[in-house]
């Protein structure tokens, strides 16, 4: 059976101290389940600090995002063995956040879907990358509200999802764990309804299954992110395909980010 898995997506909050105090709030209660799998994402500038805060713990830590070469004149950039040598263990890639572009819809300059410009082509190298360095990548797939409207959800996952995995080895995809995050759930307090989050999750896993065969597809872990808090998580995490969640601001509060952890349980 698939181990649970809760990542928080911390985004561009907390300092060094901010951060320490805010992941020993957690592992001081999450370590008595050590049956769910817990990562946190701190920006990068705080990661050494919880590294270090959590030495005793089970809790990984995972980036935010990662660039795809080694090393070379990329301003700004960080790369695989930057993270290797913090010793992570997880990257997020092809959050909303960094897919898209800016546009301007009305009169004023809006981001349109993120605001980094990330393409399929650039979260399939990074994929990749990680893959290689041995840095399990969380990749976010999902659709804008206007897709949903036209029906064509399914459609973009499966375009986001074979672009990402383009030229990934079947026995790869092992490394992989994805997460259904629809654009509309995330920030805003919606969330997408147990049942369709289970369905999306459960057309994830047979495109997969398509993609790199039944066993590697039975084994990677399908995360559902948008809006989970603790009063919702429980009915999310207890679907059949759906096997933890990437939450982003409920994260940022221990005691909430704690009871997403409890609701993740599985059921003997
Ligand atoms: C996210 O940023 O991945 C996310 C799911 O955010 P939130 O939980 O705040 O919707």
């Amino acid at each position: 059976m698939r181990v649970q898995l809760v990542a928080g997506n911390w985004k561009m909050n907390m300092t060094g101290p901010q951060a320490c105090a805010l992941v020993q709030g957690i592992a001081e209660r999450v370590d008595q389940r050590p049956d769910v799998d817990v990562v946190v994402c701190p920006p990068f500038t705080a990661i050494e600090r919880v590294k270090d805060e959590l030495r005793d713990s089970h809790i990984k830590i995972g980036a935010q995002n990662m660039f795809w070469l080694e090393s070379g004149a990329y301003t700004g950039q960080i790369s695989p063995l930057m993270l290797m040598d913090l010793r992570v263990d997880y990257v997020i890639v092809g959050h909303s956040e960094t897919r898209g572009r800016f546009g301007v819809p009305s009169d004023e300059l809006k981001p349109v879907l993120g605001y980094f410009s990330e393409t399929d082509d650039t979260v399939n190298r990074k994929v990749k990358c990680a893959l290689f360095h041995s840095i399990q990548p969380i990749l976010c797939v999902g659709e804008t509200f206007e897709e949903r409207e036209a029906g064509k959800t399914d459609e973009v996952v499966r375009t986001q999802l074979t672009g990402a995995l383009r030229g990934v080895e079947p026995d790869e995809m092992y490394g992989l764990v994805v997460a259904y995050e629809p654009v509309w759930a995330i920030g805003t307090g919606h969330t997408c309804g147990d049942e369709e989050a289970n369905r999306v999750c459960g057309t994830i896993r047979q495109l997969l299954a398509d993609l790199a065969g039944p066993e590697p597809a039975d084994n990677i872990r399908i995360l559902y992110g948008g809006s989970v808090k603790a009063s919702n998580a429980k009915g999310l995490l207890h679907q059949p395909e759906i096997d933890g969640a990437l939450v982003g601001g409920a994260s940022l509060d221990a005691h909430e980010f704690v009871e997403i952890i409890y609701g993740a349980q599985r059921e003997a």
